[in-house]
């Protein structure tokens, strides 16, 4: 192992790919950014939280009971390990909370069995006969695959530090097992993940039977080993061998992780063929199965895709994890392709799906994403609450949240031979071998980046600056003199000598803008969102109007400019203000003839907040899709 620290997907000097990942410690984000400031928020609130919640929620004491060292019971769901390990991982990603790391690694090596079984809920006595016999349901290789992930965080977060060397023993020791296990075997597990940890732990220790099981275990789907279980064999995408499936389908974070297993196999593999057919499912579902967030899901009962077009915004599933995972899949499709619309992607999903799991102070968290929040919504329902929550029941979302956002700077820029291509905007330091930038910026509330070289070489190299495709008026300037800014497959590409100093500076405007859905996505049909640069904008209630006209009755004028507003202080640095009409349709039967009645009761001019930032104040409704008012009667 190299004394380079690294972030996630490292591929091989030898694996397919266009742009390589830039090391860790080769790049920074600003806590005066946003991305940074979620990352800061992250190491000073949210991994503590999920530290104590660990504790408070028995998942080290689940493991504390394999132990010996304590006689509580079990307590949460039979993957309640992965919280544990997920919070590990983003310790190492972050550095921070080195006591809980050294705990939790003398935990997992003390609880692993002798031949690298790990996973508190089936080593209690009475379970121990059920390991390894309900695949479909047990996530024990799920289990696994995040254990393994905490210990390449660890390899490459810290190398040479003796608790991350005691994390990587424990994960190859079960490593080892599954090779043994399921080398030559048929069978794989009901919820991918592992996949992709295998791949990334080949990456990390250059043992090749490592990737040889995350290949084998990707082309044992779709034979029906996992049953048809109780949604049915596309529910855990069992349906189809996936090199044969054309379309996203079932429960989206499993879909998800599959496929980022896959191109981390494809690319080590240089499969070509594999990796066309994770690009052509990604289109499936971003031609039809997402929404404006980036959330992907829209059905409750199986966490699933529903159809195509199947989108309502009250009823969206969306879960944090999926949209986590449609990050980590388009990272891994962008080093592999380069292509821009994979880093438009993680902007959208990163700045609106994503960063809505997290309450501003940092400790409460969504699991679903709705683009909707109706009055006196049921919020009964831990998956669908009106308010964030400090922890779920089942909490894969708080832990994925923290090690995400720990490892964030490490996704923002990459490099290649030619030169250093910058996909996400935050103010930070980014260099690649001897060609070092620093970006200065309050994207995305403004529209300016300022970007100035402060190390390069004597040879030219490229500047990569990706314009989104929302943007339409792209301005640059470099040293002060304007350019052309004429954007390349998705990218401003400079090319030429650079001198310490020289500056670029990127300007993208952001004019407020009001969106409509394909029509076949019938439950927004006649509603408009309003977007600025990549932030989608909601009302919210605390913004309305207290003259007693019900939230869902307010309609946006759409005839009515759009103004952009800029706050020095509150909820959120730019608001858009905007022209609503409310209908008198509280007077309305449920059904009614059809006509065009109704007249106006009353109109207001209110603002609309980014998304992400919804339920930070009193619980009440909020809606992202405005229903267009008619023209006046
Ligand atoms: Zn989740």
């Amino acid at each position: 192992m190299s004394d380079i620290k690294h972030g996630p997907v490292v591929p091989t000097p030898g694996a397919l790919g266009v742009l390589r990942p830039l090391p860790a410690d080769a790049v920074r984000l600003t806590p005066g950014g946003l991305l940074g400031g979620w990352q800061a928020r992250t190491v000073a609130a949210t991994l503590p939280h999920c530290v104590a919640s660990l504790e408070a929620r028995g998942n080290l004491d689940n493991l504390r009971r394999v132990n010996g060292d304590t006689d509580a019971g079990f307590r949460g769901y039979w993957f309640a390990d992965t919280d544990v390990h997920k919070t590990l991982e983003a310790a190492f990603w972050s550095g921070a909370r080195p006591a809980f790391a050294a705990e939790a690694a003398a935990l997992l090596e003390k609880a692993q069995d002798a031949d690298g079984y790990l996973n508190s809920y089936y080593q209690d006595p009475e379970r121990r006969d059920r390991q390894w016999t309900e695949l479909h349901f047990s996530h024990e290789m799920y289990t696994a695959g995040h254990l393994i992930q905490a210990a390449v965080a660890a390899a490459r977060s810290a190398p040479g530090d003796a608790v991350a060397q005691q994390v990587v023993s424990v994960a190859r020791r079960f490593a080892d097992l599954l090779v043994q296990r399921y080398g030559d075997s048929p069978q794989t597990d009901g919820h991918p993940e592992v996949e992709t940890a295998l791949a990334e732990l080949y990456r990390v220790t250059g043992h090749r039977p490592y990737l040889d099981l995350a290949a084998r275990l990707l082309d044992n789907r779709g034979h029906g080993t996992l049953g048809e279980g109780r949604f049915g064999a596309a529910y855990f995408q069992d349906h189809l061998p996936l090199r044969a499936t054309t379309e996203v389908t079932g429960h989206v974070v499993r879909q998800l992780y599959l496929l980022a297993g896959a191109v981390d196999v494809a690319v080590e593999t240089r499969d070509e063929a594999l990796l066309a057919t994770v690009e052509q499912l990604w289109d499936s579902a971003l031609d039809s199965r997402t929404y404006l967030t980036g959330g992907q899901g829209s059905r409750h009962r199986d966490e699933a895709y529903g159809d195509a077009y199947e989108l309502p915004p009250d009823r969206a599933y969306a879960e944090t994890c999926a949209a986590i995972a449609s990050f980590q899949l388009a990272w891994r499709l962008l080093l592999a392709t380069g292509r821009a619309g994979y880093a438009d992607e993680m902007e959208r999903v990163l700045h609106n799906a994503i960063a809505a799991g997290t309450a501003v102070d940092g400790t409460a968290f969504f699991y679903s994403t709705p683009l909707q929040r109706r009055t006196g919504h049921d919020s009964g329902d831990e998956n669908a609450p009106g308010h964030r929550l400090d922890w779920y029941d089942c909490a894969c979302c708080p832990p994925n949240l923290a090690r995400l956002m720990a490892s964030l700077h490490t996704y923002a820029a990459t490099g290649d031979d030619g030169g250093l291509q910058l996909h996400l905007y935050g103010a930070g330091e980014f260099s690649s071998g001897g060609r070092r930038v620093e970006v200065a910026t309050r994207y995305p509330w403004d529209e300016q980046i300022t970007v100035t070289v402060t190390g390069t070489t004597a040879d030219p190299w490229r500047l990569s600056l990706r314009v989104p495709a929302w943007c339409t008026d792209v301005r640059l300037t470099v040293n002060g003199t304007p350019a052309p800014a004429r954007a390349q497959g998705g990218y401003l590409r400079l090319h030429r000598i650079w001198h310490p100093g020289d500056e670029v500076v990127l300007t993208l405007a952001m004019p407020a803008r009001l969106v409509a859905a394909h029509p076949r996505v019938d439950a927004v049909r006649g509603a408009a969102a309003l977007v600025r640069g990549p932030i989608v904008y909601c009302l919210e209630h605390a913004d309305m109007p207290a003259d007693g006209t019900l939230f869902e009755d307010w309609e946006l004028d759409a005839t009515a400019p759009v103004a952009v507003a800029h706050h020095g202080s509150g909820l959120a640095p730019v608001t858009l203000r905007v022209r609503v009409r409310a209908r008198t349709a509280q007077d309305r039967p449920l059904y009614r003839d059809l006509r065009t009645g109704g007249s106006t009761a009353a109109t207001a001019t209110v603002s609309a907040i980014p998304y992400f930032l919804w339920a930070n104040r009193e619980p009440g409704p909020m809606r992202v899709w405005i229903p267009l008012a008619a023209p006046e009667d």
